[in-house]
């Protein structure tokens, strides 16, 4: 078959990371922008990867939510593994944090219960994103927010850490239990997503490094500093929410996406948001 040839006309390379590139294509039957991920060919005949990208295929045709992104098609043909998406046309969060900077409190509220409402759907469906980072989220021109990425598992992520440099930055929103390979749960994402508002609102991250080993056990063992300290606009309940997402102990965190969610919703309610800070475990 020729359906990829035929159908999709490819404009430009808009990405890729360590398992597949991402076209920008026009659909010629729809008559629409489409975004189209395919497997690297150095994977083709790897299984494992097969298997993850197909499960990743599988998982976002799973849910169906507002700040997810659409799956359109999947398929393979003569060694090409691909998913057909919507296109979404702006910036990646990572983009815009390098952009602008950190982000005003408004919009890395917004931005963060949407990622919190994708989330939870996801959780309910029982799939766990595990690679929560601001290069997987995109940001439309008009404010769209919409989770993108889905499914890296375990054994991937570990493989991808060591194949290409630009993977590398994903370490620093490894949840302290994916640090030190142990079991993950739900409660992973929400640690990944307590990194990411931090860092929308303060514009650094909480730990760094020189090395991936050493933010990785920095994950596991270090404090950081409280993110009031670098920016004093931000609200102790807003606050409050990054110290508990950001728990070292999954059973101390919060314990679902719908849990985080409500928070930030309600952060900034007059009786809430000078609530006193939490104390770190
Ligand atoms: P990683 O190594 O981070 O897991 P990956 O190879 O799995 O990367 P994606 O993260 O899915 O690939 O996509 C790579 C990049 O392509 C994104 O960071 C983003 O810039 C762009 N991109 C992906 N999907 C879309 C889309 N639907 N619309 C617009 N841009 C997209
Ligand atoms: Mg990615
Ligand atoms: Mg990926």
């Amino acid at each position: 078959g020729k359906i990829l040839a035929h159908r999709y006309q490819l404009i430009e390379k808009i990405g890729g990371g360590g398992m597949a590139e991402v076209y920008r294509a026009f659909d010629q039957l729809a008559k629409r922008d489409v975004a189209i991920k395919i497997l690297r060919q150095e994977f083709v005949h790897e299984d494992d990867f097969i298997k993850r990208f197909q499960r990743e295929a599988e998982s976002i045709a799973t849910l169906s939510h507002d700040n997810v992104v659409t799956i359109y098609d999947v398929g393979e043909e003569d060694d090409l593994y691909y998913i057909v998406m919507e296109y979404i046309e702006g910036h990646t969060l990572k983009q815009l944090i390098q952009k602008e900077g950190k982000l005003s409190l408004e919009r890395s509220l917004d931005i963060a219960k949407k990622i919190a409402s994708a989330l939870n759907h996801a959780h309910q469906h029982h799939i766990i994103h595990r690679d929560i980072k601001p290069q997987n989220i995109l940001v439309g021109e008009n404010g769209e927010v919409k989770v993108s990425d889905f499914g890296i598992a375990r054994t991937l992520s570990s493989a991808t850490i060591t194949h290409t440099g630009s993977v590398l930055g994903s370490v620093h929103y490894l949840s302290p239990e994916q640090a030190k390979g142990g079991f993950t749960d739900e409660k992973t994402d929400l640690y990944s997503l307590g990194i990411v508002l931090y860092e929308m609102l303060t514009g650094k991250l909480p730990f760094s490094g020189d090395s991936p080993i050493t933010v990785a056990l920095k994950h596991l063992q270090e404090n950081f500093d409280y993110p009031r300290d670098l920016n004093p606009e931000i609200p102790q309940s807003v606050e409050n929410i990054i110290l508990k997402a950001l728990e070292k102990d999954p059973t101390k965190r919060y314990q679902s996406a719908e849990e985080m969610l409500y928070d930030l919703e309600t952060a900034l309610d007059p009786e809430r948001i000078d609530e006193p800070r939490i104390q770190l475990q």
